[in-house]
């Protein structure tokens, strides 16, 4: 299952931006009253609590009658999970929570939508959709909500489909993520980071520069250096992850290195290097990979980062002594490859396995099949 948020900014005039804000009030002010009611009837029902709290709220508030009821889902949805989590008192909703609209309140056409509000009169409001967002016309509509944030107001649709069926066809490839080599792939591919790196230098030199000065000019830099940086990544992510997804085929599958156990010190990496890890950059690689992935039928995998960097490909002899900065040479069998490479192996064959004697059976023969060779060794990219 595939899901998605499409975000529309909508382009007001000060009427309809007031009319927005004042329905968004009264539809939070309703939401707060309702789960108040909720905490005192002690019920988590919504057929319950709608029909003691429904006449009440429609004879004091001038919100139309959908959005009452979306104002007590939201809040009664949010009291079971506060329950769930051992809470009982109730929420205290923000003035500028997201009212959730549906078929009855809204319709999404294809230059505007129209919105039910405080008013009694619908609101019309023309709208543009990223042509990025064409990709998900065909998904299904699961729910459209009305945000504010940083004083503007938008539209965020969640989209979403079943993933096409997955059927293996025997390929499997490891990619190991560093900061020289921003990914390598099992299959000697090799992801450079070297640009990016230069590039992050000069910005966290500018950047110091510009933090001892202090001044009002050099705060503006400072936050223009940072947008610059985070779109440089982003644009680098962008590239990486589609040229991983682009080289393989549908039935694929991809191999990553669960990161959230990096933290753990199984993973082999200097100090100064680790003080690098620009985490954030990583899950966004991750992120990446995955979408596409999904979009084309590969499957991604994860394993346990532990060891990657300390054992033999070859051999999985597994020692601290093996990795010598950007080399691999095994203390045991003496087999040597660049380090990220030997890595990047390493993740695909614990992600191997993990895999029962059935399924590794049906992609062999999978793979003789597709007369797959088998890749040479290389000591450096
Ligand atoms: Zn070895």
């Amino acid at each position: 299952m595939g899901n998605r948020t499409i975000r529309i900014p909508l382009d007001l005039d000060p009427y309809q931006r007031q009319i927005l804000l004042d329905t968004m009030h009264e539809y939070s002010k309703i939401a707060n009253y309702i789960a108040q009611k909720t905490y005192y009837l002690n019920t988590i029902s919504q057929v319950k609590i709608h029909h003691l709290t429904y006449r009440d709220v429609r004879t004091q508030s001038n919100l139309p009658s959908q959005l009452i009821i979306s104002a007590r889902m939201k809040a009664v949805d949010t009291m079971r999970v506060l329950k769930k989590r051992g809470r009982r008192a109730p929420p205290k909703f923000n003035k500028y929570m997201a009212i959730r609209y549906d078929k009855r309140s809204s319709t999404l056409g294809a230059g505007n939508i129209t919105l039910a509000n405080i008013s009694g009169k619908r609101i019309k409001i023309p709208i543009t959709i990223h042509s990025y967002y064409r990709r998900y016309q065909d998904w299904d509509t699961k729910s459209l909500d009305l945000v504010f944030r940083d004083g503007k107001f938008y539209i965020h649709v969640s989209v979403e489909r079943d993933d096409p069926r997955f059927i293996a066809n025997g390929d499997i490839i490891g990619i190991d993520r560093g900061i020289v080599n921003l990914a390598v792939g099992s299959d000697n591919s090799f992801h450079n980071g070297s640009r990016v790196k230069k590039l992050r230098n000069r910005y966290s030199h500018n950047r110091k520069t510009l933090q001892k000065k202090g001044t009002r000019s050099a705060k503006r830099r400072l936050r223009s250096i940072a947008k610059k940086e985070t779109q440089f990544q982003r644009d680098v992510n962008h590239c990486i992850s589609k040229k991983i997804v682009g080289n393989m085929e549908r039935g694929s599958v991809i191999v990553l290195e669960d990161l959230k156990g990096i933290r753990k010190a199984g993973k082999n990496r200097s100090k100064s290097l680790r003080s690098d890890l620009n985490r954030w950059a990583f899950y966004q690689l991750d992120l990446f990979i995955n979408y596409k992935a999904a979009e084309n039928g590969i499957r991604v995998e994860y394993v346990d980062p532990a060891y990657t960097s300390q054992k033999c490909s070859r051999c999985t002899y597994t020692s601290k002594k093996n990795r010598r900065r950007s080399e691999f040479l095994c203390r045991s069998c003496g087999f040597s490859l660049n380090a990220d490479l030997n890595a990047a192996r390493n993740i695909r064959n614990d992600y191997i396995d993990t895999l029962d004697p059935y399924q590794l059976a049906y992609l062999v023969t999978n793979q003789i099949q597709r007369a797959h060779i088998s890749i040479p060794d290389v000591a450096s990219p």
